[in-house]
């Protein structure tokens, strides 16, 4: 592993931290709690990459624990590794029926212990980076459609809840097609890259986010921005392409390559649903075309 993880033990015996702190602390972060309620307290504000945790501990037990863990959306990609006295392998079965990666019995081997815990963290890592990669646009590196259907949905709710607005940014290339015809796909592809590139540059703030929407189309999620906010930010989004100055001889509107924008914001006097939004945006978008294109309608 290139950094240390964070490991936490939760264990009633304090002869048992003990060892297993010994047995952890040269390859890893070690912390240590005595209960399940602490553990639970832990992993609120401090980030963890793996848990140990006893099963029988007086107050909330383990399994209680991870039924927790399992809860949370922040939490329940922590990988769990039980340790009990009880060998029985009912009690095993449980632990990982309730989702532990895996179940070591006290008395415990400390090489043994280390491996499992080495194997439990590569197998997060590599499906973190999975996770990672599902979520990215092979061709320009961006975010995905699927990753901007997770977001939006989240971002949408998140906005319901608190009262504060969201804007959604559809973006599409003007004449891409002649584009393609003129210089060839594989110059296409340069181009989408480019500016895909250009456009993720100009997202500042960690909420906001440009997405591959399909083929030449981009989107952008900017929670907490009202609709004159999206109107500026879109601005900075067009002139952002216009600088690239991607030569496009076979254009109707420039000489260059340009986008056109639509911008739905909830609040603007229609509350939008989630769909709609992004609705609303394809509106504004289609209208910009209409216009002329290399412009920018908001509904
Ligand atoms: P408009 O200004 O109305 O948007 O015109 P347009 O030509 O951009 O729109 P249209 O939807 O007719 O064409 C989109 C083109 O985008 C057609 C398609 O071949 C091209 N395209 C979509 N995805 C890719 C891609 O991944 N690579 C390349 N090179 N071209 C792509
Ligand atoms: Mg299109
Ligand atoms: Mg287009």
């Amino acid at each position: 592993m290139s950094k240390r993880a964070k490991v936490l033990i939760v264990d009633d015996d304090p002869i048992n931290r003990l060892v297993l702190e010994k047995t952890l602390k040269v390859e890893h972060d070690v912390f240590l709690v005595e209960s399940g309620e602490k553990a639970l307290t832990f992993v609120k504000t401090a980030q963890v990459d793996l848990i140990i945790l006893d099963v029988i501990m007086p107050g909330i037990d383990g399994y209680e624990v991870l039924v927790q863990l399992k809860e949370n959306p922040i939490t329940q990609s922590i990988p769990v590794i039980f340790i009990s006295a009880n060998r029985s392998h009912d009690d095993e079965a449980k632990g990982l029926e309730l989702g532990a990666m895996d179940y070591i019995t006290k008395p415990f081997s400390p090489s043994i212990v280390r491996v499992r815990v080495r194997n439990q963290l590569l197998i997060k890592q590599k499906n973190d980076l999975l996770e990672m990669l599902a979520s990215i646009d092979g061709l320009t590196e961006i975010p995905n459609r699927r990753y901007l259907d997770e977001n939006l949905a989240r971002e949408w709710r998140r906005s319901k809840r608190s009262g504060t607005p969201l804007s959604v940014l559809l973006m599409d290339i003007d004449h891409f097609k002649r584009y393609n015809d003129c210089y060839g796909h594989r110059a296409g592809d340069e181009c989408l890259k480019d500016v895909a590139q250009a456009l993720a540059a100009q997202c500042e703030r960690g909420s906001d986010f440009i997405a591959r929407y399909g083929g030449e189309e981009f989107a952008a999620v900017l929670p907490g921005i009202d609709k004159h906010e999206a109107l500026e930010f879109a601005n900075k989004l067009r002139n952002a392409v216009n600088a690239l100055n991607i030569e496009h001889k076979a254009s109707l509107n420039a000489d260059h390559i340009t986008i056109s924008i639509g911008i739905a914001t909830t609040q603007s006097g229609k509350v939008y649903a989630e769909q709609a939004l992004l609705e609303e945006a394809d509106l504004g978008l289609y209208a910009a075309k209409d216009a002329g294109r290399d412009r920018i309608v908001a509904r």
